[in-house]
C-alpha cells in the first residue's frame, strides 16, 4: 500500500538552500520510495475524498507538528574501534594506532566479543538517526559475517568492509593475500546468495561488502593489487584513508615513490569503483584534480581532525572544486556518532579554518546537512533527499522538549542540530520501513 506521511519536511536538493514544507506530505510507493512531496496532497495523486474509505490504496500517517528530514549517512566509521570511543584522544596517529587501535581490533578473533561490541554499535547508530553507514570491520571474517548480520536483521543500510592489511601491523591482525582474496570471495557469495539484487542494480541490496585496504602503509603491493581484482571482478565500491598525517604522507611516498592518491590509483582503487577516501586533510591541487577527475568522494571526519590528526581538511576548496564530500563520524579517532553533531563539528571547523584562511568561506548550516544527507548518500545509491525516485530514508523529530513556539521550521531544526539528541528522534524509516529498536533482535 502506497503511504502518505504529513509533517513539516526539510530537506537539500542542493547545497545550498533547504526545502522547507510546512505541512508537506511525502508519498512513498511499495517498494520504499519517494513518489512525490509536495503541500497539495492532490498532487501527489491522493485522492482526498477518499481518504477515509477502507478501500483506498493509500494509507496517510500523519506526525502532526513534528519534523521530517532525510536520514543520516556515517560515511567513516570503524566498527572494531566502538570500545575505544573517547579514550586516548591526547595522542598522535601512529602512536595511537600501535597502542590502542590494533590490540584492540585484535580482539575481534573472538566473535562472542565481536557479537557484543558489534550490537551496541549498530543499536547506537540507530538511536543517532544513522541509516546507512560505510564501515570497517576488522581482518576477521566471521566477526565480519556477524555485523553484516545485525545490519540486516536491523533493516539499516551499511557498507562493511572486511579489512585487508599485511605490513607494518602486529601479527594478529596480519593476513597472507590468498587468504584474503578466499575469505572475501566467501563473503560476496554469501550476499550474493542471501538476495534476489544484483550488487550493481539501482537499489542494491541494503548491506553488502565494501572492499577494505586499511591503508597504503598497511598493504603491500600484492595486497593492492588484490583488492583492486575483487573491486573490479564483484564491481564492489571502495574505502580506504588518504592524506591523513604528514608522517603518513612521507611514508607512502618512501614505500610507493609517488604521491598518496597516486599510488592508490596505479592499483585502481581511486575511483575505478566508486571510492571513499576519509580524511583528506593535506589534499592539495595534484590530489584533488585526481578525486575531480576520477569521482572519488571525501569522507570528512571534524571529530577526528581535532583529535588525532594536525590539520584540518580543505572543505571549501574540495566543494568549489565539484568534490562530492560526506561526513564521517570517524569512531574512535572521532568521539561522537551522531552525525547531527559531526555537523556541528565540521561548521565549527571550517570557521577555524577561516580565520587561518580568509578566502575560504565557512560552511552553512544547508551545506553541513547536504554533507550528511543527499551528497554523503549518494555514495549508497539515491538516498539522502525526498525528491522523487529517492529511496525513504527519514527522521521524525519531535523537538517539542526544544522550547519551539515562534521559531520557523529552518529555526528549529538548527536548534535541534546544535542542541537535540537520540531523545527527539521518534520515528526511523530506511528504505521506506520503519526501523524499530533493534535491541529486541
Ligand atoms: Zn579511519
Amino acid at each position: 500500500m502506497k503511504k502518505v506521511y504529513k509533517a513539516h519536511i526539510l530537506y537539500t536538493k542542493d547545497k545550498d538552500h533547504f526545502e522547507v514544507l510546512d505541512n508537506g506530505y511525502v508519498a512513498v510507493d511499495d517498494e520504499g520510495c519517494v513518489t512525490g512531496v509536495s503541500t497539495d496532497l492532490a498532487s501527489l495523486g491522493v485522492d482526498v475524498s477518499q481518504r477515509c474509505n477502507t478501500d483506498t490504496d493509500v494509507e496517510i500517517i500523519d506526525f502532526g507538528d513534528k519534523l521530517l528530514i532525510p536520514a543520516m549517512n556515517d560515511l567513516h566509521v570503524h566498527a572494531a574501534q566502538y570500545r575505544n570511543q573517547g579514550i586516548a584522544m591526547d595522542l598522535e596517529l601512529m602512536e595511537w594506532l600501535q597502542s590502542y587501535t590494533f590490540p584492540e581490533e585484535m580482539k575481534y578473533a573472538d566473535t562472542v566479543y565481536a557479537e557484543r561490541m558489534y550490537r551496541r554499535f549498530v543499536h547506537d547508530l540507530w538511536r543517532f538517526g544513522t541509516m546507512r553507514v560505510c564501515t570497517f570491520a576488522s581482518i576477521h571474517t566471521e566477526s565480519t559475517r556477524v555485523l553484516m548480520h545485525l545490519f540486516q536483521k536491523a533493516g539499516m543500510g551499511a557498507l562493511v568492509g572486511k579489512v585487508a592489511m599485511n605490513r607494518n601491523c602486529p601479527e594478529g591482525l596480519s593476513e597472507p593475500v590468498e587468504e584474503m582474496v578466499k575469505e572475501y570471495e566467501s563473503l560476496i557469495v554469501e550476499t550474493l546468495q542471501e538476495t534476489s539484487l544484483p550488487l550493481t542494480a539501482p537499489y542494491p541490496p541494503l548491506v553488502r561488502p565494501i572492499i577494505t585496504p586499511r591503508f597504503i602503509p598497511s598493504c603491500t603491493p600484492e595486497m593492492l593489487r588484490a583488492c583492486s581484482e575483487l573491486a573490479s571482478k564483484y564491481q564492489l565500491p571502495v574505502q580506504s584513508h588518504l592524506s591523513e598525517n604528514k608522517n603518513e604522507i612521507a611514508m607512502v611516498q618512501e614505500l610507493e615513490g609517488t604521491w598518496y592518491g597516486n599510488a592508490y590509483n596505479r592499483y585502481g582503487l581511486f575511483g575505478q569503483t566508486p571510492t571513499v577516501m576519509a580524511h583528506c586533510v593535506f589534499t592539495e591541487s595534484e590530489e584533488m584534480e585526481l578525486m575531480k577527475r576520477n569521482d572519488v568522494m571525501v569522507a570528512h571526519c571534524p571529530t577526528s581532525n581535532l583529535n588525532v590528526t594536525t590539520g584540518i581538511a580543505p572543505i571549501r576548496q574540495f566543494l568549489d572544486k565539484g568534490v562530492r564530500v560526506g561526513l564521517g563520524s570517524d569512531i574512535s579517532g572521532g568521539h561522537n556518532l551522531s552525525i547531527f553533531h559531526v555537523m556541528v563539528y565540521a561548521i565549527q571547523l571550517s570557521k577555524a579554518y577561516y580565520q587561518l584562511h580568509r578566502e575560504c568561506p565557512y560552511l552553512t548550516l544547508s551545506e553541513a546537512f547536504w554533507m550528511a544527507t543527499k551528497c554523503g548518500g549518494s555514495f549508497f545509491g539515491r538516498v539522502g533527499s525526498f525528491e522523487p525516485g529517492y529511496e525513504f530514508d527519514a527522521l521524525v523529530i519531535d523537538d517539542s522538549d526544544l522550547n519551539h513556539d515562534n521559531y520557523s521550521l529552518l529555526e528549529r531544526l538548527e536548534r535541534y542540530i546544535y542542541m537535540g539528541d537520540d531523545r527527539q528522534i521518534v520515528h526511523r524509516f530506511c528504505r521506506g520501513k520503519e526501523i524499530l529498536d533493534n535491541d529486541q533482535y
